[in-house]
């Protein structure tokens, strides 16, 4: 199957031919030694996509439900969550929290900055806190956290980080052995993520690792309020794939399977340089439209932008206009929609597909009456991809 449109909305992104034979294969019982291996290497390496000696978790569910089961296995009614968002989807740890009676603070940035290290350092040592949520990304903003700085304040307030890398993960490093600051007891709690995202496969998994310390809050818990989210009953699944709790996206554990082979080939070091270099190179292109990026650019994620429309463009007009090329953007929301476009550059989205993308903004610009030089912007482009990757030679 091949690609007809070129889909650069912040998730789902760009699906490559590899994964589509994948997902074609044979549908087998989910207890079929030939299904439990492919499930089991899944588990295995992505295990090894967090570098955690902990344990992981890939079950049928969207990012939504990784985001309940970070919550709800680690965290009991009445006990305290501070939330640092960056936009909508760190807000909805909000919304989460209440359906469960957890006590929840949060600390919001105005939209496209980032949260000044100092208030949660302060609002850390007003309380304790049970755990804290960071959005590794945020695709309502385009705005990145700083892990190096956010982990070791919290891991010293004694509360558990827990990290949503929804539109992070297989895209930016995290890594859950990593000592931040150089210190042992400084490391993520959980990460948690779906497929749609930088991961590069069809929407329908939820994925989530659980570090020791994560795993032993959970015991300590007892019993907590789900059944399909709480890890206990995914434990013996996860350690034996051959078992049985619910049944798994047969079809999507071979997607899966063929996108962290993709992905451990790449080596995430490579793939972070170049998710780096293809958002520098987005943002500097469009910027010669007169596109501007809401994030300041030293907190902008290198996964998806939010782009601020010049006066005098129509947002349904020009991403009709776009659609009609083939190139499929996503409006903003909340306070921005209408007021701003955001464009996916992450996953296994080639290069070749953000430069047809560049053109093909810059002519419907062109359309509204905004002046443009393509040829300068394409070649911004490519120059700036040419200057990133050699400089992390
Ligand atoms: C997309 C997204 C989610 C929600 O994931 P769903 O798969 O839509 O449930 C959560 N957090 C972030 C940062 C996201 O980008």
């Amino acid at each position: 199957m091949k690609n007809k449109e070129i889909l650069l909305v912040p998730g789902p992104t760009p699906v490559v031919d590899e994964i589509y034979e994948a997902l074609a294969s044979e549908t087998r019982g989910h207890t079929d030694p030939r299904f439990v291996a492919i499930y089991k290497r899944a588990i295995e390496n992505t295990k090894k996509l967090f570098n955690t000696d902990g344990e992981v978790f890939v079950v049928a569910g969207s990012g939504t439900l990784a985001m309940e089961m970070a919550i709800v296995n680690t965290v009991a009614e009445g006990e305290r969550l501070l939330v640092i968002s960056h936009g909508y989807f760190g807000d909805r740890f909000i919304s989460l929290s209440k359906a469960f009676g957890i006590e929840v603070d949060i600390l919001q940035a105005e939209w496209g900055k980032r949260v000044d290290v100092a208030f949660v350092k302060e609002k850390l040592s007003t309380g304790a806190y049970k755990a804290v949520t960071i959005t590794h990304a945020d695709t309502s903003t385009g705005v990145s956290s700083d892990l190096e700085a956010l982990i070791p304040i919290i891991k010293e307030a004694g509360a558990l980080a827990i990290v949503d890398g929804v539109v992070a993960t297989a895209a930016l490093q995290e890594d859950m052995s990593k000592a931040y600051g150089g210190n042992e007891d400084y490391k993520i709690d959980i990460v948690l993520t779906g497929s749609q995202k930088a991961i590069g496969i069809p929407p329908g998994l939820a994925i989530i690792a659980f570090s020791q310390q994560a795993i032993a809050a959970r015991e300590a818990l007892g019993t907590v309020r789900a059944y399909y989210a709480d890890i206990e009953n995914w434990r013996p699944v996860m350690d034996n794939p051959a078992s049985y709790f619910a049944t798994p996206p047969v079809n999507l554990i071979y997607a899966y399977d063929k996108a962290l082979d993709i992905v451990l080939t790449e080596g995430m070091e490579r793939r972070e340089q170049r998710h780096i270099s293809y958002g520098r190179a987005v943002r500097t292109a469009l910027r010669t439209y007169g596109l501007m990026p809401l994030a300041d650019e030293m907190a902008a994620a290198p996964t998806l932008s939010c782009i601020l429309y010049p006066e005098g463009v129509d947002d349904t007009k020009f991403r009709s206009s776009l659609a009609a090329r083939g190139v499929i953007v996503a409006g903003s929301l909340a306070h921005l929609a209408g007021k701003a476009f955001r464009i996916g550059h992450m996953g296994n989205t080639k290069e070749e597909q953000l430069a047809e993308a560049i053109t093909a903004i810059g002519e419907v610009l062109g359309e509204q009456g905004i002046k443009v030089d393509i040829q300068e912007a394409v070649k911004i482009f490519n120059n700036t991809i040419a200057r990133e990757s050699k400089a992390a030679l």
